[in-house]
């Protein structure tokens, strides 16, 4: 364990749960804030859930599953993270959502508390600017699902200090994860490569090349991915897909990061992927079958 003993996690979703898995698992006091009580009871399934899969694969005994669960606490009260050492925001890949909970959340954490952002794209930097603590504030991303994959890029702001970076460092450490670090451009580096990559499938789909089914096994089986991209972007969730791919085409100009209009059609449609039971795939019967 590092010198952090307690996290904060903001944000009861897929990633906030994720981090909060590994973490109560590393042996870290873990507390979960959503403004959502439904969320956090939700979330707290899933962490079970994924906990006692681990014990049936053999990855971890019952007792650790125990003990994890019992270093987690959630609740929809800011006030509930005033002990924290290091909170870690993963809501809504929105920058005015982020900027809201900084303003509230800042008056409410110890002065001398690190504030982490999972975000997938944007500007360290300009988020650090919307807290009182840019010198403590970086970017901290995990991979979905956390708990199974092993990179986290980390990523420092024009303010962040070495102090801060090297706690970052010995946290994501002591999680048996990979860090490898990034400078603070739009995406960073895991994600300006894979986005376009799955929204120049959204636009293959779009023009007829093939269906959901031919462009996922073609990728599968032609390029040994091991998901297709429309199945992973269905598991990103796709309102993130898209913000991610706004904030490449506003933060690099360039008209090759245009995000696809039917990737935009089905966020209005609040087909999101998995996380809502449909996006390019239906997942609300037994099996998944592709919505094109
Ligand atoms: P999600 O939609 O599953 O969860 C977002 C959560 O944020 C929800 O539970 C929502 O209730 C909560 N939330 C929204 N506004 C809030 C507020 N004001 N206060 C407290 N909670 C609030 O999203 P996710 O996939 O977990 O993504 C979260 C973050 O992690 C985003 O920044 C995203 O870019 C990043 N990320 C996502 C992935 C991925 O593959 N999905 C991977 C790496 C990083």
């Amino acid at each position: 364990m590092s010198s952090l003993k307690t996290i904060g996690i903001i944000g009861a979703g897929q990633m906030g749960c994720g981090i909060a898995h590994v973490s109560a698992m590393a042996g870290y006091k873990v507390h979960i804030y959503d403004m959502s009580q439904d969320r956090i009871e939700s979330g707290l399934a899933t962490i079970n859930g994924n906990l006692a899969r681990q014990v049936t694969s053999g990855k971890t005994s019952d007792e650790d599953r125990k003990a994890a669960l019992a270093r987690i606490s959630g609740s929809n009260d800011l006030n509930d993270l005033a002990q924290v050492d290091l909170a870690i925001e993963a809501a809504t890949e929105d920058e005015s959502v982020k900027r809201k909970i900084y303003s509230q959340v800042c008056p409410v954490l110890k002065p001398e508390a690190l504030l982490a952002t999972n975000t997938s794209s944007l500007s360290i930097t300009r988020l650090a600017s919307a807290t009182d603590r840019p010198e403590r504030f970086m970017g901290i991303h995990f991979m979905n699902p956390v708990p199974v994959m092993k990179l986290v890029e980390l990523v420092r702001g024009i303010a962040t200090d070495e102090t801060t970076f090297s706690a970052a460092k010995e946290y994501v450490s002591s999680l048996e994860k990979t860090i490898t670090v990034a400078e603070d451009f739009p995406a960073f580096i895991v994600n300006r490569i894979l986005l376009p990559m799955i929204n120049e499938a959204i636009y293959t789909l779009y023009e007829g090349v093939g269906t959901v089914d031919a462009i996922d096994t073609a990728m599968r089986l032609g390029a040994n991915h091991p998901m297709g991209p429309l199945q992973l972007a269905d598991f990103i969730g796709l309102d993130t897909c898209l913000s991610i791919m706004q904030v490449l085409h506003d933060g690099l100009a360039d008209s090759k990061y245009r995000p696809c209009p039917l990737l935009v059609k089905y966020v209005e449609a609040g087909w999101l992927g998995r996380k809502s039971g449909r996006g390019f795939y239906d997942y609300r019967g037994e099996v998944p079958v592709p919505t094109r």
